[in-house]
């Protein structure tokens, strides 16, 4: 038996950022961006008017109210700058060319608001509701760092200093592969003894939220020839491999049986509850890190939360890898075997400003109602087989939109 430490440490000392690749901007989103993002122009890129007002002279506003000329009118767009002259003014919208001898903006709402001269009744500071060129960023500063994630915000900033294209980590494609004879497509009439390939649906979405793509092949039968071929087709379009069920002991765990022959692959008992049984290595010419995770439904998932999720966002190069963890009090007495960690699924809120977690099931790894009710998952060290109510416990957050 190696412990759940050991066996991550073993997947991530095989597993490998993707090496950078030139995406567009919408591509690139949610990435983490490989090189430094230089601004080649300031920004702003020109003196532009922050309201909708009057560009004027400030020396002109020495007494207030007062009445001023508007000789034209300046919109945002491609445009000769106009001159203002001694005691005349221009009308200009935001976002608009300063024109030439003007030192500051007058809002609208400060004025009379009209067309052909027009009513100031405060007087700006010089430079009021400009926005001078180069303010934010000069020409050559780096506006966004190697690593960063690029989220909807960077992708604007990006764009706002002219990229169309961003060197970053590529999504890691990942193939998913569900194994078992008694497994049909979901939404098919069951004949007895048969159940909906659940797994290869929840592996297939919990790739895309980690970040990568994510091809969906579905079925294979307990049948190691089938298999292999499955595994042989897919592997060209996979920088990842995972499949689920047949890698236990019984006798038609066929997943075992051939992987253990191909690569690197090899089997462990690992000690965490649920999800013993694990296959890890690599296999075809590029080596393609293969993850086999056992069949049962909340194994499959808390296998991937352990072990692929961290591997699929070290390849997409992100610096946390790692859900993100907090301490709760467990609200009652949490059970856990002896010498394995356990991973109960809990529901956490905050009650009285502090974070309590329930759990919403029992532990057994076929129960797929709790998984799907949980919003974080309690961790109960290997050395520890009681968490008493009023205590504090470990808890690392699922992913739960929309809450
Ligand atoms: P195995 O790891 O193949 O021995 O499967 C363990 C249990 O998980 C069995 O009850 C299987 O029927 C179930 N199981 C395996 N694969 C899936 C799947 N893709 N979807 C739903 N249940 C599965
Ligand atoms: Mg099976």
């Amino acid at each position: 038996m190696r412990s759940v430490d050991e066996h991550l440490a073993d997947v991530l000392s095989v597993v490998k950022p993707l090496h950078p690749l030139e995406v567009g901007l919408l591509d690139a989103h949610g990435c983490i961006l490989a090189e430094d993002v230089v601004a080649a122009a300031p920004l702003p890129g020109f003196d532009n008017s922050s309201m909708d007002g009057y560009a004027v002279r400030t020396a002109d506003l020495a007494q207030v109210p007062t009445v001023l000329p508007v000789v034209g009118d300046v919109a945002a767009g491609p445009a000769s700058p106009l001159r203002v002259q001694p005691g005349l003014c221009v009308r200009i919208m935001t976002g608009a060319v300063m024109p030439i001898g003007a030192d500051a903006v007058v809002p609208v709402e400060w004025t009379d608001g009209g067309i052909a001269q027009v009513r100031i009744d405060r007087r700006p500071d010089v430079g009021a509701y400009v926005r001078r060129t180069g303010e934010e960023v000069t020409a050559g500063e780096v506006v966004l760092k190697t690593g960063s994630h690029l989220g909807s915000a960077q992708i604007g900033l990006a764009a706002a200093v002219g990229r169309a294209r961003l060197f970053v980590r590529p999504r890691p494609r990942v193939v998913v592969v569900s194994t078992g004879s008694e497994l049909v497509e979901a939404g098919t009439p069951l004949q007895p003894g048969q159940l909906p390939d659940s797994n290869s649906l929840a592996l297939t979405t919990a790739c895309i939220e980690a970040g990568a793509i994510a091809y969906r092949v579905g079925i294979i039968p307990d049948d190691g020839r089938k298999l292999l071929d499955a595994l042989e087709d897919q592997l060209v379009r996979a920088d990842l491999l995972v499949t689920s069920g047949g890698v236990s002991v019984g006798a038609y765990d066929v997943v075992k049986e051939v992987l253990s022959r191909l690569g690197t692959v090899g089997f462990h008992k690992v000690a965490m509850q649920p999800g013993m049984p694990q296959g890890f290595g690599t296999i075809g010419p590029d080596s393609t890190p293969v993850f086999a995770l056992p069949g049962n439904p909340v194994s499959a998932l808390v296998s991937f939360e352990t072990f692929v999720r961290p591997a699929l966002r070290r390849m997409l190069g992100a610096d946390q890898i790692a859900r993100p963890m907090l301490s709760a009090e467990t609200s009652v007495d949490l059970q856990s075997p002896a010498g394995k960690r356990s991973y109960l699924r809990v529901w956490l809120e905050v009650r009285d400003g502090k974070y309590v977690v329930a759990p919403v099931s029992g532990p057994g790894s076929h129960l797929v109602v709790g998984m799907a009710r949980a919003n974080a998952l309690a961790l109960v060290p290997e050395a520890v087989e009681q968490i008493p109510a009023g205590s504090a416990v470990q808890v690392m957050l699922l992913e739960r939109r929309g809450q």
